[in-house]
């Protein structure tokens, strides 16, 4: 996890499913190459893209938070526990260095050591439990 791991939207790269599988794996959000399709056409990237490089994260928009974000951000929570939105408030409030700190911490697998994954609820590479997947908070 590098500081050109985190979205524009607040999304970390490295944490998705996209980018931790073997097979057709994605660079990345900030990076040029195999992406998913609907990353591809994200409206949410391209737009901070035409903002220009000073504005490569979504709170220094003066729309923020913007429809598409706050609808990212729903279902993000829904569907994985997580807030985008949330990760960028604490970006603005510690730092993009810190905040990957405490982020590649949160992440790490108690057994194995590798990040966890976001999108499943189970570590990738060793089976354990992801204990921020939401199908682990509703017991
Ligand atoms: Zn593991």
């Amino acid at each position: 996890m590098n500081t050109t791991s985190i979205a524009p939207c607040g999304v970390i790269c490295d944490i998705c499913l996209g980018f931790q599988r073997d097979k057709n794996k994605c660079v990345g959000c900030n990076h040029t190459g195999n992406k998913p399709y609907h990353c591809t056409v994200c409206s949410i990237k391209s737009c901070a893209e035409k903002k220009g490089n000073d504005k490569l994260l979504c709170y220094d928009c003066t729309k923020f938070p913007c429809r598409r974000i706050k609808n990212l951000d729903k279902r993000y929570i829904s569907k994985y526990g997580e807030s985008p939105i949330q990760n960028l408030e604490k970006i603005k409030e510690i730092g993009l260095d810190s905040f990957i700190i405490r982020e590649k911490e949160k992440w790490k697998c108690s057994e194995c050591g590798h990040l966890l994954c976001v999108h499943r609820a189970i570590c990738l590479k060793c089976g354990s439990k992801n204990e921020y997947y939401p199908v682990y908070f509703q017991k």
